[in-house]
Formats: C-alpha cells, sequence, structure tokens
C-alpha cells in the first residue's frame, strides 16, 4: 500500500518537473518567451507609471483615491485640492 501511494507521489512529482523544465526552456531560450517577457516588462512598466503621480511620485495601487469619474488620484493631490488637513 505504501509503495503503490509512493509510486504515485513520485510519479506526480516527475510530471511536476517535466512542466517546470518545458516551461523554463520555453520561457528562457526561445523567441516567444523573450516576446513574453517584454511584454511583462512593459505591462509592469505602464503599472508602475498609472501609480505614479508627476508631483508626488510613486504611490501603492490601495492608497489611491478612485473619483466618482472612474479615474485615480493621488491622495495627496485630492488632499490638496479638497483642502483636507491632516
Ligand atoms: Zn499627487
Amino acid at each position: 500500500m505504501v509503495t503503490i501511494l509512493l509510486e504515485g507521489v513520485l510519479f506526480i512529482a516527475l510530471v511536476a518537473v517535466v512542466v517546470a523544465l518545458l516551461a523554463y526552456g520555453v520561457f528562457g531560450f526561445t523567441p516567444a518567451g523573450r516576446w513574453l517577457r517584454q511584454t511583462a516588462n512593459r505591462r509592469r512598466i505602464e503599472r508602475r507609471s498609472a501609480l505614479t503621480c508627476p508631483t508626488h511620485g510613486y504611490h501603492r495601487e490601495h492608497d489611491l483615491v478612485r473619483l466618482p469619474g472612474g479615474e485615480r488620484i493621488c491622495p495627496q493631490c485630492y488632499a490638496e485640492v479638497h483642502d483636507v488637513t491632516g
């Protein structure tokens, strides 16, 4: 019984290792992997740019203020516009 369970666990581990190696090979050494990495880099930079206020700098996403129209604004700009103290 233990042998059957151990064999099943080892088979699953083998499949996981093979999938990980294939993914590493595809993402690391092929033009498609380079394209995916470059696209991920662009998205990361765009996301960071959207979170950066030109005046006050970078803010975390959950610190931003959502305006009634749906746009997001930096909390310090919102406080300055609405004259909030504190
Ligand atoms: Zn700001």
